[in-house]
């Protein structure tokens, strides 16, 4: 495999992840929703990588803050949601639903994913079963709904649901310890979810990473995935918004 991805702690209240992807034989990667400059150039000073190209999901701060220092002397492309290039003005690459781009010899495929931001897209890799998609599906949970409807978001999460089962999901943020207690409140009898819970409180205990996530486990584990109507999900989204 010609590829690998590299994943950068934030650290930051939010708990962000970057993530990078590197085209091995050259050592070029993408950076995916880059927050801070510096721990992507640390990270690629460290590691001998090359920045070559930045995919934006979204416009919110935490996923974009660091791109305009990291084109500072730096000429390359900025993919990112057309719908949001009002917000995003340093998109050189406004991207829409069904756009592909490539990396390498890499196709990738865009879908726009409305609902938590009204621009949102994600980037799905078929040749690796790498999906990047922002704050849209976490591990166990969902991004909250903020500029779409509940509609949209219900359609956003089914979509990245019917991707092929063995996916594997990239989001921005370490919630997934949050998401499976409120998992384990609203389907206590989930055999799935106790055990995914058990895991992930261990992972955690120790201050470890418990992504990529997959399109597989999250159908047996996450309860945005498994409600059967937008009433259902709508419920369910302002129940966790509360709890
Ligand atoms: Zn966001």
């Amino acid at each position: 495999m010609n590829f690998q991805i590299h994943m950068i702690d934030v650290k930051n209240q939010l708990q962000n992840y970057i993530w990078l992807l590197e085209h091995i034989p050259t050592k070029e990667v993408v950076a995916v929703d880059p927050t801070e400059a510096h721990m992507v150039e640390d990270y690629c000073a460290e590691h001998g990588l090359k920045l070559s190209q930045i995919w934006l999901t979204h416009w919110h701060k935490d996923h974009t803050g660091g791109v305009p220092e990291l084109l500072i002397n730096r000429h390359i492309p900025v993919y990112g949601p057309r719908d949001e290039l009002s917000k995003v003005p340093f998109i050189t690459h406004p991207l829409q639903h069904e756009a592909h781009i490539h990396f390498h010899d890499l196709n990738v495929e865009i879908f726009a994913v409305p609902g938590h931001t009204l621009g949102h897209i994600v980037y799905f890799i078929d040749a690796l079963d790498v999906l990047f998609c922002g704050d849209t599906l976490f591990a166990m949970g969902c991004g909250r709904v903020f500029e779409g409807t509940y509609e949209q978001m219900y359609h956003s999460l089914n979509r990245l649901a019917a991707l092929p089962a063995r996916t594997k999901v990239y989001c921005t943020h370490e919630y997934t310890l949050a998401n499976a207690k409120f998992a384990l409140h609203v389907e206590p009898d989930n055999l799935a979810i106790q055990q995914r819970f058990d895991k992930v409180e261990a992972q955690r205990m120790l201050g470890q990473c418990t992504l990529p996530s997959t399109i597989e486990l999250e159908l047996q584990t996450n309860p945005f995935l498994r409600v059967e109507s937008i009433a259902a999900f709508q419920r369910l989204r302002e129940m966790k918004d509360q709890f």
